[in-house]
């Protein structure tokens, strides 16, 4: 099965259009959401009409998404990040809050672990060094694990390959990572941020993962920055939110 995979959308339609179109274009037959499906950009309920039409499609939810449902605590945010997730609150259609309520931050599958930060605490732990990977193996029942929440396209493996322990590699845009044959091995990936990138690079990340070839691709791709940042200022959101976006950080 050729999947999808996406993550931290944060209510960004213009880039969640251009990663769908993608996805349609490759055909793929499933889809691997790592959550923060809102939060931050200016069109919650659009993004989630979007995600909750895809077939087949695996979601889980952000740290973002539970505060909007008031099942998180907004006062751990930054402050830019607490507006907008008090400003989607007031926004979010009965349907939207309904889906919302109903995800989970982790999603154990047959043949993959879905978590938004990291299997052992799902919702807010980062992921982004080796030893944080590590630290996280006993809370894996299934490989490989994906992961969003840094906003970093990386993969993390400790295979027969990896020989000093735990390697993390940041995945540049088209490259392929061909994973260990075993189907037990220590392999992790983060498909990047759709709708708020932070490694310097402003076009959206998403993935492909083809769980037959066992192989995993980022994909980096334009869209149109300036629509989001002009719906983010009539939406009077905090200006450093569409600001961000043209500087992929
Ligand atoms: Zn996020």
């Amino acid at each position: 099965m050729l999947y999808g995979v996406f993550s931290d959308v944060h209510s960004n339609v213009e880039a969640l259009d251009a990663v769908l179109g993608f996805f349609e274009d490759m055909e793929v037959g499933g889809y691997l959401c790592c959550g923060d499906l809102v939060g931050y950009g200016p069109q919650p309920n659009e993004v989630l009409d979007r995600i909750r039409s895809l077939k087949n499609a695996h979601v889980i939810c952000g740290n973002h998404d539970l505060a909007v449902v008031e099942r998180m605590d907004v006062d751990w945010f930054n402050p830019y990040a607490r507006a907008a997730a008090l400003w989607t609150r007031q926004r979010l259609s009965p349907e939207s809050r309904g889906y919302l309520e109903g995800l989970r931050a982790r999603l154990d599958a047959e043949e993959f672990t879905l978590a938004h930060g990291t299997p052992r605490r799902p919702p807010d732990e980062y992921m982004l060094s080796a030893a944080q990977f590590s630290d996280n193996f006993e809370s894996v029942k299934r490989w490989p694990l994906f992961v969003g929440h840094t906003h970093m396209p990386l993969w993390f493996r400790a295979d027969a390959a990896a020989k000093h322990g735990a390697e993390v590699t940041f995945l540049e845009h088209n490259q392929l990572v061909s994973l260990p044959k075993e189907g037990d091995s220590r392999v992790a990936f983060n498909p990047g941020s759709v709708g708020q990138p932070r490694d310097h690079d402003n076009r959206a990340s998403c993935a492909l993962y083809d769980s037959a070839a066992r192989t995993f691709r980022v994909a980096r791709l334009e869209y149109d920055v300036e629509a989001t940042q002009a719906k983010i200022r009539a939406a009077d959101l905090p200006e450093f939110l569409a600001l961000r976006l043209a500087f992929g950080q």
